[in-house]
């Protein structure tokens, strides 16, 4: 389980939080699609219940509603299974609730057996961690996920950073260029990204490192420079310009971030299929890309995500 329930603090009424799992719940449900009919009451047993409905569409079109009774149960703390005596009257909630089905949210899992029995009683339905965890995290790049992830589970999350993290390693790229190479030891690339004028590796400050496109006559791209900001992009873009070409920049740091990185590798396809780059460009930016993959071979974080949001807000993509 990449998700710790136990960071959900267990009911308890001295703290104040006991409603932490149940209104994680809400939004859950809230998030899967169901619209919340009635929020959390105390039910019969003593454990909490809210109501959630939802729209069927019929073979004909029309919407048919389904209210499901929900019971919370967050056993997390324990690792208890739910079993029969956790979900008393279950049939008579349902009815008392005037509902069509009954839904289980638990923090563990049912015991063996208790599903089926409930199907006997009732319309009934299950999510337990295991369910829950699967549409949290599996659902990429969602980012009503990704903040029921950040909210309800920060350590989780900040763990599932690092894993996701850990780099994917790129090597032997070079006969994607020239099959002639393939034999030589010499590799094509330097496993860095170093700035063309101090030779500092831009991935030792990502944020203080651009890459800039040398465009030439007729629109064509005829360099890229991989550069430290500063003085070498200063005394770069003098160079450039004295030689008549027109520079366009790029954050690096951006080439490390999931979406930008797909976002630029498509106009860098783009171009290329419209022939704007030359051959010694080319293999420049293609290098940019295969030592940043490692990088992006992940889900955003949650900084990424939003810089991300802002970029498409203010049409800088
Ligand atoms: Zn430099």
């Amino acid at each position: 389980m990449i998700l710790d329930f136990k960071e959900i603090p267990q009911a308890n009424k001295a703290t104040g939080e006991q409603d932490k799992f149940e209104l994680f719940a809400r939004e859950f449900l809230a998030y899967m699609g169901y619209n919340i009919v009635e929020d959390p009451s105390r039910g019969a047993d003593g454990g909490k219940d809210l109501v959630v409905e939802e729209l069927l569409t019929q073979k004909d079109g029309s919407l048919q509603s389904i209210k499901w009774l929900v019971s919370c149960k967050h056993y997390a703390h324990s690792g208890k299974s739910i079993s029969d005596t956790d979900e008393l009257n279950v049939g008579d909630r349902v009815k008392q609730h005037q509902c069509d089905g009954f839904m289980g949210f638990y923090s563990t899992l049912p015991s063996s057996g208790f599903s089926q029995r409930l199907h006997s009683v009732c319309n009934a339905t299950i999510y337990d961690s295991e369910k829950i965890e699967r549409f949290i995290i599996t659902t990429n790049n969602n980012p009503q996920a990704l903040n029921l992830f950040v909210r309800f589970f920060p350590i989780s999350w900040k763990k599932y950073l690092t894993l996701t993290n850990e780099q994917v390693q790129v090597n032997d790229t070079k006969h994607l260029f020239d099959t002639k190479q393939v034999n030589d030891n010499k590799p094509l690339f330097d496993a860095k990204i170093k700035c063309d004028i101090c030779g500092k590796d831009l991935f030792e400050a990502p944020r203080k490192s651009i890459y800039v496109l040398v465009v030439g006559e007729k629109d064509i791209i005829i360099d890229v420079k991989y550069l430290t900001k500063g003085e070498c992009d200063i005394v770069s873009s003098q160079q450039i310009r004295k030689n008549g070409n027109v520079d366009y920049w790029g954050e690096f740091s951006d080439l490390l971030s999931p979406n930008t990185w797909m976002i630029e590798l498509n106009r860098f396809i783009k171009d290329v299929n419209q022939g704007k780059y030359t051959e010694n460009a080319f293999k420049k930016m293609l290098n940019l890309f295969m030592q940043t993959f490692a990088y992006v071979a992940r889900q955003p974080s949650a900084q990424e995500q939003a810089r991300f949001n802002t970029l498409k807000e203010f049409g800088l993509l």
